[in-house]
Formats: C-alpha cells, sequence, structure tokens
C-alpha cells in the first residue's frame, strides 16, 4: 500500500520531522494524514495491498481521493472501502484518477462538468495555471470557483484561476 505519509507516522498518533515537515509546507495536508492512518487501520480488515493513495483534495462538500494505481482498490468491494473513508471524514468522498496528465486530472475532478482548456499564464513572477470552465455548467461543479482554486493550487502546488466562458 502506498500512502503520502511514512508507515510510522501512519501507524502512530504523532507525525516524524520529516511528515511534520511536509505538513507545514503545505505539501501535506491534515486530511491526507487523516486518510493515511484510516488505510493504515482498514489495512487490516480489507484487501488494500494494491492501495495507492496521493492525495486528498478537499472540496467542502467532498472529498477527492485521488490515487496513481487502480481506483476499484480504494472503492472496495461493494464500495465498503470508500464509505468507511466518507464516515471517517463526515464528507461524501469520490475516489480519481491521478496522473501526470493534469487535463485528465482536472477533469476527473470537475465532473460531471467539462474542462475546456488549462493554460499557463504568468504573473507576479510566477507561473499560474488557468482553469477554464464553461459558463453554463457551473452548477454542475462539485464546488465553488473559490474552493476549486484552493484545492487544486494545493494539488499542483501552484497558483490556479478558474475562469468561466
Ligand atoms: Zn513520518
Amino acid at each position: 500500500m502506498k500512502i503520502p505519509i511514512c508507515d510510522l507516522c501512519a501507524k502512530s498518533n504523532a507525525l516524524c520531522s520529516g511528515c511534520e515537515e511536509r505538513l507545514k509546507e503545505g505539501r501535506l495536508s491534515e486530511l491526507d494524514v487523516t486518510i493515511s492512518r484510516l488505510l493504515q487501520k482498514l489495512s487490516d480488515t480489507y484487501n488494500l495491498q494494491g492501495a495507492d493513495f496521493y492525495k486528498a483534495v478537499d472540496l467542502d462538500r467532498l472529498v477527492i481521493v485521488l490515487t496513481k494505481g487502480d481506483v476499484g482498490v480504494l472503492i472496495g468491494r461493494e464500495g465498503k472501502v470508500v464509505s468507511e473513508i466518507s464516515t471517517a471524514v463526515g464528507k461524501k468522498v469520490r475516489i480519481a484518477e491521478v496522473s501526470g496528465d493534469m487535463h485528465k486530472t482536472v477533469s476527473d475532478i470537475v465532473v460531471p462538468a467539462r474542462l475546456l482548456g488549462i493554460n499557463t499564464v504568468f504573473g507576479d513572477g510566477k507561473q499560474k495555471y488557468r482553469v477554464r470552465l464553461a459558463k453554463n455548467e457551473i452548477r454542475q461543479l462539485p464546488a465553488d470557483a473559490k474552493t476549486l482554486e484552493k484545492a487544486l493550487g494545493q494539488l499542483f502546488e501552484s497558483d490556479v484561476l478558474i475562469s468561466f466562458e
């Protein structure tokens, strides 16, 4: 099983200096830690050997759990694993695959709304991403634009601007 914190931290209630540092830098979130520890616990009951938990995206009402592996493993038989995660975080949970393909990852997050495109823009001497969505699909988005900008920004460790066309 792959999780974003080390084994030691997954099995205890404290964080080692390495994981603590990543949490402070924002490369790891409290939610990532919570879900990692939960999966560690669930691995006693469920077959999570092939699980590959990359990161959680918190969209307020919904949490998207990103995996670099097989989506089915984190869903579990009859959806049991995903429902355990949902109970633990107190929100609806969707499992999505993350790959090196940013377009595909963002598409999977904003579904059922469509992603029109992603542009790289420069501002304040920094590279940012502009995620273009359809104005008439705003209500199909899993979260409001602000929440999405923040969540995608954390995920891609870069500033993300959402624009509607
Ligand atoms: Zn650690």
